[in-house]
């Protein structure tokens, strides 16, 4: 940092928003005792036999919901493209099951996401895809979030001229609480490039997961 203050700089930073201090990483002691408080609040005993375990192992299985937070999908993707050998057609990989959880009830999101990108110089392996997908998954989030996320990491990895993806899922927060509206799927979808403004290449992609039209164009960006 410069040591210099500059009262111009100074001022314009006060005006933006501060920056997110980092978070203090949470004990697996202190992640204990707060599902022991959330058993306690859900009007049970924590010391009863048949919880004595579980607090340890709610932050175990947390800690596979949440393993999202330890990669960066870019540097993961970086490392792991290949070049495409002249290959210029469509490449869509549909059906990727998913597992989230909700930022709003921490509850399960399930459901599976569609991928489709029309490669430039770049492809991916499938199984880097659905790592792709594991990574955002495994975090708290929103699906339209977790939607766009996981385009805009392959657009500004593999730079193809295009990319789609479409997401299907339940939310448990709606279907075991709440309004209980079970059987509801929600769909959300990011389309850029040629995805975005191309009818037909958006429908070759909506036709190959089984979407004829159902989605696209409307709430791309
Ligand atoms: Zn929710």
């Amino acid at each position: 940092m410069d040591k210099i203050v500059n009262p111009k700089r100074t001022r314009a930073r006060a005006s933006e928003p501060a920056p997110a201090q980092p978070v203090r990483p949470a004990s697996r002691e202190e992640a204990e005792e707060a599902v022991r408080t959330l058993i306690r609040w859900a009007g049970d005993d924590p010391d009863r036999e048949g919880l004595l375990g579980t607090p340890a192992r709610v932050v175990r299985a947390y800690e596979e919901w949440f393993s999202g937070y330890k990669d960066d999908p870019r540097e993961y993707l970086k490392r792991t493209f290949e070049e495409t050998g002249g290959y210029d057609e469509v490449v869509v990989l549909r059906d990727i099951r998913f597992e989230s959880h909700c930022e709003h009830h921490m509850a399960p999101i399930i459901g599976r996401v569609h991928i489709g990108y029309l490669p430039r110089n770049r492809v991916v392996g499938i199984s880097k895809l659905a790592r792709l997908v594991e990574v955002y998954a495994r975090r708290l989030q929103i699906q339209e979030k977790m939607t766009a996320e996981i385009a805009s990491c392959l657009d500004s990895v593999l730079k193809p001229h295009g990319v789609a993806v479409v997401t299907e899922a339940t939310h448990q927060c709606m279907t075991t609480r709440g309004v209980h509206k079970t059987g509801v799927t929600m769909v959300t979808s990011r389309m850029i490039g040629v995805f975005r403004d191309r009818a037909e290449t958006r429908q070759e992609f909506l036709t190959a997961i089984g979407m004829r039209g159902a989605v696209g164009g409307v709430n791309g960006a």
